[in-house]
């Protein structure tokens, strides 16, 4: 289907681009375009301009601090994290973006996108979570960083408010991490998913299963399942998984992430 006439803008700065979309009501940011174009071809969104960050060099870029702390720029691709020598540091984070849809996808989706979209599906919300990244917010007032636990707050909703900008997302130290997932098919749409982090106490973050990611803790892999019962999920029914196999999913999934993470 043909898009609807959009207006079209590059900015030459963040700066810019933050005041292009302050000022239009109507104006969306544009990252890879692999869920944004999609939804404005089914009509689902109609922006009236396209604020396109692709020349953006400040939002682009991997930074290793000697602490281990990541700096991942917005419009880091993927391919870009599978690529890196530096996102190494995190070897989670490479190993999940190579599980997400084709190359294609891959070349062009974002980090900053996946997370802004807030697709309860997607792979990288959960895994945000639980490896305890942290979101730079810029707006006109400036910027501002918050929690992904924070960050995500609803269906296609997050901190990120009308007007601003994702720059950068920071993750710190640690390699014992874990991811599993049930998908469409070898490479489709996450049924549900689980990401864990055993750097200390086990923290696992389960997709798919509400709007935002849920986050539940236990002292040890083996306390995982108990930890997912004790959140009483009402993950939703639809026409590829019911309430009940996406919550014993999760139990499953959760116990095999926290699994993953504590042997590495
Ligand atoms: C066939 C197909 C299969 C897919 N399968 C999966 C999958 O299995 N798992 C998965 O995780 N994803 C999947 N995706 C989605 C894909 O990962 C998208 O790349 C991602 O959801 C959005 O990233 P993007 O860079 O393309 O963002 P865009 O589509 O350009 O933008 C998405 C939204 O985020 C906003 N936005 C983008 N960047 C910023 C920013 N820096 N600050 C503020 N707002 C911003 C945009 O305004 C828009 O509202 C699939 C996509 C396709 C086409």
């Amino acid at each position: 289907m043909l898009l609807r006439e959009v207006e079209y803008v590059r900015p030459a700065s963040v700066e810019d681009a933050v005041r292009l979309l302050a000022e239009h009501d109507g104006a969306r940011a544009l990252a890879g375009g692999q869920t944004l174009i999609n939804v404005m071809k089914a009509r689902a969104a109609s922006p009236d301009m396209l604020v396109d960050l692709n020349g953006l060099e400040e939002l682009r870029g991997i930074e290793l601090a000697g602490d281990g702390t990541l700096t991942i720029g917005a419009m880091t691709t993927y391919t870009e994290l599978m690529a890196s020598a530096e996102a190494k540091a995190r070897p989670i984070l490479g190993e999940v973006c190579a599980t997400i849809a084709d190359v294609q996808v891959r070349n062009r989706g974002t980090i900053g996108g996946n997370v802004c979209s807030n697709d309860p599906t997607n792979h990288l919300p959960p895994l945000m979570v639980a490896i305890g990244a942290r979101m730079t917010i810029a707006g006109t007032g400036g910027e501002r960083e918050i929690s992904a636990e924070e960050f995500f707050l609803g269906v296609y909703l997050t901190a990120a408010g009308p007007g601003e900008l994702v720059t950068t997302i920071s993750i710190p130290a640690g390699k014992k991490d874990g991811f599993a997932a049930v998908t469409l098919g070898a490479d489709g749409t996450c049924i549900a998913n689980a990401a864990a982090s055993v750097n200390g106490a086990v923290r696992v973050a389960l997709g798919c299963v509400d709007a935002v990611p849920v986050l539940v803790t236990a002292d040890s892999p083996e306390g995982v399942t108990d930890a997912v019962r004790g959140a009483n999920l009402m993950p939703p029914s639809d026409v590829h998984a019911s309430s009940e196999y996406r919550t014993h999913l999760a139990e499953v999934l959760a116990t095999r992430a926290a699994e993953e993470a504590a042997g590495r």
